[in-house]
């Protein structure tokens, strides 16, 4: 695997490579790497793209009182895991490469970035809409890879290509889990064990709503059964549950198979924010 720090290094290397014919695929993430981030190499791959994935852990899309600081950066045990599923190119700039002045400019997106997690991280889908443009201007990939598990992100980043004409396809992979259920996320080796075992309380609950939407379509009865069903299980926080259109993100008044309703859970597990989401049907 070549591993690539400098954006004019990366953007002659995949240039020789386009002029080869070869397409790319694209995984940008910010490394502490796991299953689900291999899932989207894997998926990459599997298309037979020249593999492009970044590691950056990106200032901007982390609030003042997050943990930008603190959050894991084991380098070496991520390059072994990309070289054990063949990806081709690691980029890894720093953070000086990648700002080496405070930006100006400033993307917002009003509709899809007002409620979820834009209400909990102000600031947050502004940082990742900058940074996953700049991203994509420098690898300029046929395809970029994005993880179902981080479901309103999805959403930003599809209408983002949109907006702005990027001629990149988007791939949404499903969420890769423990065994137990619980979402694989950088962040969850941050729990404590007793954190570990509540953590699942979410995985439960998108399961034990799903269960239910085959008999109860009205989301109110809904949510209210899930905010009896997850208290059970002590999170610190709910930040939120709603029921949502997969497309707009829209909240809906009933869940019925056509209007893709989708599950979106935040809770705080002692400090720690855990996301997940799950169709109540599958589509
Ligand atoms: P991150 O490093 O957290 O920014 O994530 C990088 C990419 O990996 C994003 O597209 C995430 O949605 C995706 N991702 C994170 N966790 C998972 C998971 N458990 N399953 C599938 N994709 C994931």
């Amino acid at each position: 695997m070549e591993i690539i720090t400098h954006i004019t290094d990366v953007i002659n290397y995949i240039h020789v490579k386009k002029v080869i014919g070869q397409e790319i695929g694209f995984v940008p993430t910010m490394g502490a790497l796991h299953e689900g981030h291999l899932s989207l190499v894997r998926a990459s791959k599997s298309k037979g793209l020249l593999t492009v994935a970044s590691v950056f852990v990106n200032p901007a899309q982390f609030g003042p009182n997050e943990d930008f600081h603190k959050y894991p950066r084991p380098i070496e045990n991520d390059i072994k895991l990309l070289e054990s599923v063949d990806c081709d190119v690691l980029f890894l700039p720093s953070v000086e490469e990648m700002y080496p002045e405070t930006p100006n400019i400033q993307i917002t997106m009003p509709f899809l970035t007002q409620k979820y997690e834009a209400e909990h991280r102000k600031g947050h889908f502004e940082g990742v809409m900058l940074v996953v443009s700049k991203l994509f201007n420098i690898i300029s990939p046929d395809f970029a890879f994005f993880g179902q598990k981080d479901f309103q992100q999805c959403a930003v980043i599809k209408q983002m290509v949109k907006d702005l004409s990027y001629p990149i396809k988007i791939e949404i992979i499903p969420t890769v889990r423990e065994t137990d259920g619980l979402a694989m996320s950088s962040r969850n080796r941050y729990l404590s064990e007793e954190e570990r075992k509540k953590a699942v309380g979410i995985y439960q609950t998108l399961m034990y709503i799903k269960n239910m939407v085959q008999h109860e379509k009205n989301t109110k009865n809904l949510l209210r059964h899930a905010y009896t069903f997850i208290e059970k299980f002590g999170f610190t926080q709910i930040d939120y549950i709603d029921i949502v259109h997969a497309d707009t993100l829209e909240t809906l008044q009933e869940a019925h198979f056509e209007n893709k309703p989708v599950m979106l859970i935040t809770a705080r597990c002692g400090t720690t924010r855990l996301l997940d989401n799950m169709y109540l049907y599958e589509q």
